[in-house]
Formats: structure tokens, sequence, C-alpha cells
């Protein structure tokens, strides 16, 4: 659902370039929210629902969506995209000089920083960013949006993009939103894999995963979440970790027994196996008396090429 706000005070044009999912709830979000919208996307026919239901417009090239509005926003498949799309047409490098561009896609640190480069060779200010949500919580005021880049921009176009969102700004580093993104992203691959392996293997029990996961959720939030990544996270900054109730070597045990159930119970056994080579690696640097979280300094360092 998007807000339907007053549209009395002229809110900022914005054109949005890219129409997949995410382009097309944002596209939609903005004229929900009283900015005239411009439009551009390699298949046009995307743009019909949208320009159907009024208050869009399609234009017929990137350049041409470009110099409709002081800020366009872009949201393509990935940095690659965004230049074939900008780079190609030669006319929108000349549109983008003196506007706001704003890309939302992902990719990787250096590709937001080399793009925050190619957009102010052609006289634009960049603001790059990352959306933390699906496209059906697009304009939802809890939704994160992360942005790093020019804070000027972020500043002066601040109204806007809160329409999106939660607008987070991280700082002036470009790569910072992207680099975010992939490290919220890797926390949740790594929980949602914890979840569904575990899950698997209480299955190979004939337990269903309804009944494991009122247990295991309840048990993970207080007990994990709250009691040790939070409260413990000051010790990371400081590379603390007392074993006083637990030690690195009896986490490898306890590791190794859950590899080994794995294996009596017919179920996947590489996670558990992986985690115990990285415990292991903490405990050969010296870490065996420390707790757990030690394994902070194996993940602070590149992977060691065999
Ligand atoms: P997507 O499949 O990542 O991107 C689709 C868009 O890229 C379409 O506009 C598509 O044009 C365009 N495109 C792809 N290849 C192209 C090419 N060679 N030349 C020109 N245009 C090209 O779909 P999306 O879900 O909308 O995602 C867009 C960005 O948002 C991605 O970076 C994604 O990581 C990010 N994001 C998505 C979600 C999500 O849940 N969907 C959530 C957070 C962030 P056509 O329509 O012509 O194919």
């Amino acid at each position: 659902m998007t807000n339907q706000r007053s549209t009395s005070k002229q809110q900022t044009p914005v054109s949005v370039i890219g129409l997949g999912p995410m382009g097309l709830a944002l596209a939609e979000t903005l004229r929900d929210n009283g900015h005239p919208t411009t439009v551009w996307n390699r298949t046009p026919e995307k743009a019909a629902g949208l320009v159907a239901k009024g208050g869009v417009r399609l234009a017929r090239t990137a350049a041409e969506a470009v110099s409709a509005s002081p800020l366009t926003i872009t949201c393509l498949k990935d940095y690659e995209t965004l230049h074939a799309v900008l780079d190609s047409d030669g006319d929108s490098g000349d549109a983008l000089k003196g506007r706001v561009l704003v890309n939302l896609n992902s990719g990787t640190p250096n590709e937001a920083r080399a793009c925050a480069s190619w957009a102010a060779a052609r006289g634009a200010s960049y603001l790059d960013g990352a959306i933390m949500v699906p496209p059906p919580l697009v304009g939802h005021p809890g939704s994160v949006f992360l942005y790093s880049g020019a804070q000027d921009v972020f500043d002066e176009h601040r109204a806007t993009l809160a329409s999106l969102g939660d607008p987070r700004y991280l700082g002036p580093d470009s790569g910072l939103a992207v680099l975010y993104n992939a490290a919220l992203l890797d926390m949740m691959y790594a929980t949602m894999n914890g979840f569904l392996h575990a899950t698997a293997m209480v299955g190979s029990a004939n337990v269903s995963a309804v009944e494991f996961a009122d247990l295991a959720l309840n048990w993970f939030m207080p007990t994990v979440v709250d009691s040790t990544l939070l409260e413990q996270a000051p010790d990371l900054d400081r590379s603390n970790y007392p074993g006083d109730v637990g030690t690195m070597r009896m986490n490898l045990n306890a590791l190794e027994h859950i590899t080994r159930t794995c294996v009596e119970q017919g179920v996947h056994s590489e996670q558990p196996r992986l985690m115990g080579a990285i415990a292991e690696r903490a405990v050969d640097r010296g870490h065996g008396g420390d707790n757990y979280l030690a394994v902070f300094e194996v993940f602070k360092e590149p992977t060691p090429v065999p």
C-alpha cells in the first residue's frame, strides 16, 4: 500500500529509469506521492499499466527521461547495465549535466565509486543507494533505504527519498551503501541457511518445520541475538573475547558433534564442516581459550589462498 499524500504543494519531478519489479514500485510510489513522474525502460511495454493509471509519462529515450526532471533515479540490474543504458545513448551523458542521479541498483563498493566518478565527469551530482526491502514494501515508512555519497544531494532530496521509505545516510564514501547491502544480505543468507539446515536436521526425525520454528526462533532471538550479539558487540570493537564461560575449543567440539549428527541422520553436512574449519583457524591463531566470537578475527582477514 502506498501513501496518498496531498499534491497541493508542487513535489519535485522525478524520472525513473528501469522498470523491473523494483523500478515499477519506485515509480508508482513517487506518482502516488504527487511527484510528476517520467519513466524509461528498455522494454517500454512494462510501463503500460503505470501510464494507464495516469500521472506517469513514458519517455522515448533514456536521455529524454533524464532531461525531464532535476532528479533521476536509476534502478537497473547492475552498474554495467546503468553504463550500457546511459553511455550508449550519447545524449544521456549531456542531459546529466547539472542534474542529480540517485542510483539504486546493487553491486560492489568499487563499482559504486567508479559510478560516482563517471557521473562527476558528466557534471552530475551523484548519490548511491541500496534498497533493503522487496517491492511491495516500497513506500512504507519503516522500509530501510541506504544512501552514501554526496551529502548535499541527500539533504536536498531527503523529503523525496522519504516517500520511498526510511532514508539512512551512511557517509560520503559512495561505496558504503552497497557495502552495507552486501553485509546485511550476507547476514540474511547465513541466518536463513542456519534455520533451514537446522529444520532439515530435525526433519530427519519427522519434526515439522512449523513445530520446530516455534521453539527455535523463540530461543534464538533472546539467547543469540539479544544476549550474545547485541550485548557483546562492544567486545568485537575491542577484540575482547573472554572465554570464562565457554571457550573456542568447547565450541569446536560442539561443531564436530553437529557435523557427526548430520552424517548420522543423513542430512547435508558441508555447512557445519565449514563452520568447524573456520573455528579451527581461530584456534590455530591462538584463540582456543577465547569465546566463540573470536572467529571475528578470522573474518576480518582475506581467505588464505591455498
Ligand atoms: P532486475 O531484473 O534486477 O532489473 C530489471 C531492470 O534492468 C529492467 O528495467 C530491465 O529492463 C533492466 N535491464 C536488464 N538488462 C538490461 C540491459 N542489458 N539493457 C537495458 N536494461 C536492462 O529487477 P529488479 O527486481 O527491478 O531489481 C533492480 C535492482 O534493484 C537490482 O539491482 C536489485 O538487486 C535491486 N533490488 C531488488 C529487490 C527486489 O526484491 N526485486 C530488492 C532490493 C533491491 P527490461 O525490463 O527491458 O528487461
